[in-house]
């Protein structure tokens, strides 16, 4: 499997989609979204047991884990926010001065990564599902750093979205209060309705938002594959999976000798 911008790997009966960084970043930050595979099944969801089984390759240093709650708000990947800590967010960031590793997990709402070396290094990790699209988590991220200056002349901010519920499997009732608010909000075409049913495009709303902030439409790299129809590679909360999720970890290269 060749995507632009992962590296598919499977290592022992774990999927993994690495981020493949541009040269610029290669050397400060790495990414992996854990797929469907052992130590998903076994952590079932829980941040701690997947670091319990994970630390190890990772100089047992600090996770941030934060309870996601469908929100905008991103904390800074600091071991004061970190296990066992569980702290309200959707986002974390990743600056130099970061002395833990980032993670955040996933079963239909989409992973995103966004990461420059502008105004300085940085990388966050976002949950945006489609409350948090609804939210404009993507958007609103990206613009804290367009309003400190220079890193929003395009080219040097990356994006990278992973692999979520597609357009056909993602469906709300068409009466339901929430549909009828993501409706004002989600451009006509990221979604289509059907037999009293709306059908959202979650990832092509989070693209919108981010070329919509200036990120140019090269710069966005994402994984086609969807949730719900490959549930031999991923977890979906809407094909069943209840507990087990993805696991998106990212952190400073230096910090996290692999
Ligand atoms: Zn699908």
């Amino acid at each position: 499997m060749q995507i632009k911008g992962f590296k598919y790997i499977d290592e022992n009966g774990q999927k993994e989609l690495q981020l493949v960084m541009p040269k610029e970043l290669e050397t400060l930050f790495k990414a992996t979204i854990y797929c469907k595979g052992d130590i998903m099944d076994i952590s079932e969801g829980n941040p701690e047991k997947t670091w319990h089984l994970m630390s190890s390759n990772f100089n047992n240093i600090h996770l941030v884990a934060p309870h996601q709650v469908h929100g905008t708000k991103v904390i800074p990947s600091t071991s004061q926010y970190a296990l066992p800590l569980r702290p309200k967010a959707d986002g974390v960031l990743i600056t130099s001065s970061s002395d833990s590793m980032a993670s955040l997990r996933f079963a239909d709402c989409a992973p995103v990564v966004l990461a420059s070396v502008a105004p300085e290094p940085w990388m966050m990790l976002l949950h945006s599902g489609f409350v948090g699209t609804v939210k404009n988590i993507s958007g609103k991220s990206l613009a804290t750093f367009s309003k400190k200056g220079s890193a929003l002349k395009g080219e040097r901010v990356w994006a990278w979205i992973g692999p979520c519920i597609c357009k056909d499997c993602y469906s709300r009732k068409i009466d339901d209060p929430s549909t009828q608010n993501a409706l004002k909000v989600y451009s006509p075409e990221n979604y289509y309705d059907k037999n009293g049913m709306v059908y959202f495009d979650i990832r092509g709303e989070i693209k919108r938002q981010l070329m919509r902030c200036g990120l140019p439409c090269d710069n966005i790299y994402e994984v086609d594959g969807c949730t719900y129809c490959n549930s031999g590679s991923y977890y979906s909360y809407r094909a069943g999976d209840e507990r087990a999720r993805m696991f998106l970890l990212g952190g400073n290269t230096t910090k996290a000798a692999h």
